[in-house]
């Protein structure tokens, strides 16, 4: 049965988000903050998220480690006038303003003036076998189920595929805390490919330090039951193959008939409006501004919290009938901890591109540790003092160099 859940009252603004991670979080909690108490008694804010969790997805792969739970209360997280729909959106009527939910009990229809589009992204792989026999480290699920096995003694060799930062968080992890383990990781280029030679070799020295084997421009072709097999033939046999390899968008805007990228995420303005459909805003790994003010942004929460809080911004300046302004958002490096004792924080311009100076070792791990607090606590104190989640402004045009880097994290 398809049922309305808020009437579409005249005096009566309904926002609506989709997706309840950081950037839909963030862009709740600045509206909310940022609105007068006049205000707010017009607007309505949902959010529409599968679960009753947040996932602090830049801590799974110490969930995975099972020293840490990345699955916070969403209600903790987010301003009390906010009502959360628990369940799924598969559509967005843009003629109707209505966008349809599956939920445990039924299917139904949600009226929108205005739709934040933050559906963020999940672990992907086109590689055969990767779906049915590796184990994604990008969502909670996977993140637990790799905590169950160590938990249950089965896993003595296990293999991280992916030599991004997530391939070596998550490989460092798990041999700290399993130092019984023989955790081998597999990066198809070089390790950590992005980032200037000194780190990577300063990176992968700190890994092989931990006992982590670190195996470079090794291409897995098939994951089987038993192991992986490379493109050469070769095949390597492990107890867990965990997948850190790729990304990918939900399908939902494209589903939609919105304007998508060849990657599927939704194509929005310079204000993060819809190029199509203007009460359609966007904000997270799940959208593509223009390069003018994003090439410098690869997906990441530190790009996903400044972008919830731009949306809302744009937002407010509809709602109070003021022209919105084009998104600066400026960054200040990639951290990468390595186990808990050891991390790599590379200094950067506002462009990311990365000035010769890094912190390591203990330092490097209490900064990182203390990125994760703040990239939970700062949004959350939205919710009292809008602009509590302060980035530096975004890079003047003329130093803009870098291409856009579409679906790779952080
Ligand atoms: C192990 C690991 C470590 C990482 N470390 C870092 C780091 O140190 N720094 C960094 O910047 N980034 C890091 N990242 C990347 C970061 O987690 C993501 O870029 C970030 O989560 C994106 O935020 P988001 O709000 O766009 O999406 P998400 O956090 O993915 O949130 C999207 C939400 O939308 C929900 N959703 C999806 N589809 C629907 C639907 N149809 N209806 C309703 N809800 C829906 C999802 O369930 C989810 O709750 C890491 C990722 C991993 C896997």
């Amino acid at each position: 049965m398809t049922r309305y859940l808020l009437s579409d009252r005249d005096d009566l603004v309904s926002v609506v988000i989709v997706g309840g991670g950081y950037a839909g979080m963030m862009a709740s909690n600045r509206l909310l903050g940022s609105l007068t108490s006049e205000e707010r008694a017009r607007v309505r804010v949902t959010i529409i998220n599968p679960t009753d969790r947040f996932v602090h997805r830049i801590r799974l792969h110490e969930h995975a480690a099972g020293i840490a739970d990345a699955a916070l209360e969403l209600r903790s997280m987010i301003h009390a006038e906010v009502t959360v729909v628990i369940g799924r959106a598969t559509s967005i009527d843009t003629a109707r303003q209505i966008v349809l939910v599956d939920t445990a009990a039924a299917e139904h229809l949600l009226a929108y003036d205005w739709l934040v589009y933050a559906v963020g992204s999940r672990s992907a792989s086109q590689v055969p076998g990767a779906a049915r026999y590796a184990v994604p480290i990008g969502d909670i699920d996977g993140a637990s189920d790799i905590a169950r096995r160590f938990a249950a003694k089965q896993v003595r060799r296990v293999c991280v595929v992916g030599g991004g930062p997530a391939g070596v968080e998550t490989a460092a992890e798990l041999a700290e805390a399993h130092q019984s383990a023989r955790v081998t990781l597999l990066a198809g280029q070089e390790l950590v490919a992005g980032m200037r030679v000194a780190a990577r070799r300063s990176i992968r020295r700190r890994l092989q330090r931990l006992g982590v084997v670190v195996e470079e421009g090794v291409h897995v072709a098939e994951v089987t039951p038993h192991g992986v097999k490379t493109v050469g033939g070769t095949r390597l046999p492990f107890d867990l193959v965990v997948w850190a390899a790729g990304f990918e968008v939900p399908d939902l805007a494209a589903r939609s008939g919105l304007p998508v990228d060849q990657t599927g995420r939704l194509l929005v303005d310079e204000t993060l409006a819809c190029i199509t459909e203007p009460r359609i805003l966007g904000a997270g790994d799940a959208v593509r501004a223009p390069d003018a003010v994003s090439a410098h942004l690869p997906m990441g929460a530190r790009t996903a919290l400044p972008l919830g809080g731009a949306a809302a911004d744009t937002l407010l300046a509809r709602l109070r009938h003021e022209v919105a302004q084009p998104i600066s958002i400026g960054l200040l490096g990639p951290s990468i901890s390595i186990g808990r004792h050891d991390g790599y924080i590379q200094l950067a311009r506002p462009d990311d591109s990365p000035r010769p100076i890094a912190v390591t070792g203990r330092l490097g791990a209490a900064i990182k540790a203390w990125v994760c607090r703040m990239t939970i606590d700062r949004p959350r104190d939205e919710r009292t003092r809008p602009g509590a989640y302060r980035v530096p402004d975004g890079p003047k045009p003329a130093q803009r160099h870098r291409s856009s880097t579409a679906a790779t994290h952080r």
